[in-house]
């Protein structure tokens, strides 16, 4: 990263409407402005590819003699093997067939505003001193709250995006709120914040590809090829053992 001064961040983001002291400008990471997109995309790149997406309901998944079971909308689907890759659910579908992992999640939630005038923001923004993260996205510009520790499925309590909004809002002239209440997400973590890959161990043919916590998104992709190059016995690019689904027995 390197050091900006006052009048780079006002030469790099001009509706900025706070006087500074300084900032950090990391000039590496990359982001994109409608994260559904790209994952629509893989999907329609891997039904180009002669894949298939079948949707169902993958509670119902279980154990045949020749692999696994799972109810699909149009029917019974069967393979010889399956990759449990549902995020913060996926403990419901192995805790089932018999294998438990401290699964938990680390909620956290996101809002879109217009902008007042003609104000643009051109990178993301993250507010250190008050914890959250002011970028632009397709749908306007959003603000995304740090970890809220809760259970998975209670009801939202959205009180850090009320707590950081004002801040945000003396920081750049948001307008209105775009929608009428705040996404809520559940980021997948087990307890060494490292996701679960590769066979559940008594489970013949059962793979783990799930726990990817804050980076879901950015690591998909790769944790996608590692568990493929296992199950199809062929040279995984990196070791996979820190990532042992049983590590936790
Ligand atoms: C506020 C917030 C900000 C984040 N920011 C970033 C970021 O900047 N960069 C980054 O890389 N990551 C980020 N993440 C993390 C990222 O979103 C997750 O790590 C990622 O979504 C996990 O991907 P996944 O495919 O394992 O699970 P998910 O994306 O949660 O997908 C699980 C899927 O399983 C489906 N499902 C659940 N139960 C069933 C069932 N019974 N039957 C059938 N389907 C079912 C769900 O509908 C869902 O489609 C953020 C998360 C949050 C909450």
């Amino acid at each position: 990263f390197e050091t900006v001064t006052p009048d780079k961040i006002k030469e790099m983001e001009p509706h900025l409407t706070e006087t500074f002291a300084g900032g950090l400008f990391m000039s590496d990471p990359v982001s994109v402005a409608d994260p559904g997109a790209v994952g629509k995309a893989y999907g329609d790149l891997f039904v180009k590819r002669g894949g298939a997406v079948l949707r169902g309901e993958a509670r119902t998944l279980s154990q045949t003699t020749g692999g696994f079971e799972v109810l699909g909308e149009d029917g019974v689907i069967s393979g010889r093997e399956c990759v449990v890759c549902l995020g913060p659910w996926s403990d419901d579908v192995v805790r089932k067939l018999g294998f438990w992992i401290p699964l938990g999640v680390k909620r956290g939630y996101h809002m879109h505003y217009s902008a007042k005038g003609n104000a643009t923001l051109n990178r993301p923004l993250l507010d250190t001193d008050n914890g959250y993260v002011l970028t632009p996205m397709s749908k306007g510009l959003r603000i995304t709250t740090g970890a809220e520790f809760a259970l998975r499925d209670v009801a939202p309590t959205p009180v850090q995006l009320d707590k950081v909004e004002p801040a945000a809002r003396k920081l750049f002239p948001l307008d209105t709120r775009v929608e009428t209440e705040p996404w809520l997400g559940r980021r997948p973590c087990l307890p060494d914040m490292l996701p679960a890959i590769g066979p559940i161990p008594g489970i013949k043919g059962l793979w783990a590809n799930f726990g990817h916590h804050h980076l879901g998104f950015t690591l998909g992709p790769v944790t996608g090829r590692l568990v493929a190059e296992m199950m199809t016995g062929g040279n995984a690019f990196t070791d996979p053992a820190p990532y042992r689904p049983d590590r936790f027995a």
